[in-house]
Parts: structure tokens; C-alpha cells; sequence
């Protein structure tokens, strides 16, 4: 049992009422009818959302954000209603690459919920919010991370929405976890780049996902190349296949190469990724592949 499990947490650990962990089986018994009413009002906010969707990577800096937010983007253009929820507690760049650093967390005061900013028809929270400096480092052990994404998911103000995009820590471990337990029914993407290190990760990723039965929907690999300013020609920057191949051994589908876009790297950095990608839809984008799949969830119900 972890130290989380311990803390009342999860007195599912405890059928008796009386662990002995903790004392008396009275505060078992209240712990446990507290855990009742969160999973409770947890189940009735994700009631409230027909699609969610997880945006997981093996490892960091492979575009993850990017693929969470140029997807709610795009969903949120097709006159879906879209919430985007950064819960990478180590890198959240969700604030930076919408240009809302330094944005405080909005509370409900009657319901004590957290409430999303509504950005350009989007409804966005990230746990970037809560930094108050964008310098600070998030220094917290496991069960305290633990406790804050179960927050992020249970206590949040996020109404009636036809899609919640997810961008989830990355890895494997407790915090992706926690998130696929919290978020049953969920679908998701794995991000990857196409170096080998990467699709290692990667692997690991899918495997994560069929562990804890979450639905696939594919591998969508970034930073595929760059395409020349001049001649327009696709330069393989790291050696090509690696994604397709271990698409192929895994038997997931690889979605999308999406190429590296120096245009998107300078919106990223100016903070204005909504508007570059609301601006620049284009039939012949490769992520349209992504975006299909992710559509016929909502057009199945
Ligand atoms: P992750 O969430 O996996 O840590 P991010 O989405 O924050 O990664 O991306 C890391 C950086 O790379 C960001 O500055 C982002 O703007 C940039 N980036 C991601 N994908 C692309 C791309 N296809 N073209 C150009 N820049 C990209």
C-alpha cells in the first residue's frame, strides 16, 4: 500500500472499516463515506463529458501539448464544446503556448470547484496555473502529485462538453496511473518522435495501455522531418520508419508524421498557437488524420 493508500486516500484498501493503520474504525468509516461522495461527484462531472480523450508520450519535449492543443483547436472549430486540461505537472506548457502565464486559478467560492479559462470558445485549466512564477520547479513527492491530478479531474467547473483533451504527464508511472484510473472510458493518442529512443518509450506507452484497458487510437508521430522554406522537399531529419515499424509490430495504427514547422515553433514561443493553428486549417494538413479519428468517437454515440 502506498503512502496515499495510507492516507485515507483509498480506504478501498480497507473492506473492514477498521485497518489498523489508523487507529479506530470510526475514521476508517467517515474516511471511507468522504472517498464515497468524491467518487461521487467525480463520476457526475465525467458524466457531463461524452468524449475524453488522453494525450500520453513515452517521454517529454516530443510535442505532446502541441498535439493536445492543435487538437482541441480543431475540434473546438468544428463547433465542438472543448475542454483542455494540462495535468503534465512537470512541464506544463499549455500556459505558455496559449500566452496565459501568470493567470491565476479561477475558484467557484460556492462550490469551491476550480474553474477553466474560457480562451477563443475554449475552456482550458492547467496546472501551470497554480505556479505563481513560471521559473518555479513543481518539488512534490508521489502522493501529493497524486492528490492534485485527482483534483484537477474531480474538482473542476467543466459543464456539458462533447470532448475533454487531456494532456497527460508523460511516462508510465503513478501519474499516468492515477489519470487512466480517474478516467475511465477514455481514449488515447501516443505521441513519439521518430528516434529510436523515443519509439522505445513509446512502446512501453501502448503497453501501459492495454494494461489498464484504455482504448487506442494511435500513434501520431512529430517532428517528422522538416520541409524545406525554399524547394518544399521533405528533409528526413532523424532516420525515417521507426514509428511505422513499431506501429506495425505493436498493431496500433500510426495516425499521422507530422513535420517539424518553424512558423508553429515561433507561434509557440509568441504564445499564440490558437490563433496560428485556427488560421492555418488546410485540407492537405496531415493531422486532419488525427482529428477524423477522433470526430467518428463523438459521431458513434
Ligand atoms: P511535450 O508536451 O511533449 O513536452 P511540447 O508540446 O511542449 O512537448 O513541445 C515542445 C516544444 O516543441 C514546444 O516549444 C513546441 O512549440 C515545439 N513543437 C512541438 N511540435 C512542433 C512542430 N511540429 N513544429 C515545430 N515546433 C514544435
Amino acid at each position: 500500500m502506498s503512502d496515499y493508500d495510507h492516507n485515507h486516500n483509498n480506504p478501498d484498501s480497507c473492506d473492514s472499516g477498521d485497518c489498523g493503520s489508523c487507529g479506530s474504525a470510526d475514521s476508517c468509516k467517515s474516511a471511507r463515506a468522504e472517498q464515497e461522495l468524491k467518487d461521487l461527484r467525480l463520476k457526475t462531472r465525467l458524466d457531463k463529458i461524452k468524449n475524453k480523450v488522453l494525450v500520453m508520450s513515452g517521454k517529454g519535449g516530443v510535442g505532446k501539448s502541441m498535439v493536445a492543443l492543435k487538437l482541441a483547436t480543431l475540434l473546438a472549430a468544428q463547433g465542438k464544446n472543448v475542454g483542455l486540461l494540462d495535468i503534465d505537472i512537470h512541464g506544463p506548457s499549455v500556459p505558455t503556448l496559449l500566452g496565459l502565464e501568470g493567470k491565476p486559478l479561477g475558484i467557484d467560492p460556492r462550490t469551491e470547484s476550480m474553474l477553466p479559462i474560457e480562451y477563443m470558445g475554449l475552456k482550458v485549466l492547467s496546472i501551470g496555473f497554480l505556479l505563481r512564477n513560471r521559473d518555479d520547479a513543481i518539488i512534490w513527492r508521489g502522493p501529493l502529485k497524486i492528490g492534485v491530478i485527482r483534483q484537477f479531474i474531480q474538482d473542476v467547473e467543466w459543464g456539458e462538453l462533447d470532448y475533454l483533451v487531456i494532456d497527460a504527464p508523460p511516462g508510465t508511472g503513478d501519474e499516468p496511473l492515477t489519470l487512466a484510473q480517474l478516467v475511465p472510458g477514455a481514449h488515447t493518442l501516443v505521441v513519439t518522435t521518430p528516434q529510436k529512443v523515443a519509439t522505445a518509450d513509446v512502446r512501453k506507452s501502448i503497453n501501459f495501455c492495454r494494461k489498464v484497458d484504455l482504448d487506442i487510437l494511435g500513434v501520431v508521430e512529430n517532428m517528422s522531418g522538416l520541409t524545406c522554406p525554399d524547394c518544399k522537399k521533405l528533409i528526413e531529419i532523424y532516420p525515417g520508419g521507426q514509428a511505422a515499424e513499431m506501429c506495425e509490430e505493436m498493431k496500433v495504427p500510426l495516425l499521422a508524421r507530422l513535420p517539424i514547422n518553424p512558423e508553429l515553433a515561433q507561434a509557440s514561443d509568441d504564445g499564440v498557437v490558437y490563433k496560428y493553428i485556427f488560421d492555418h486549417q488546410n485540407p492537405g494538413d496531415p493531422f486532419n488524420a488525427v482529428l477524423d479519428v477522433v470526430l467518428a468517437l463523438d459521431d458513434e454515440k
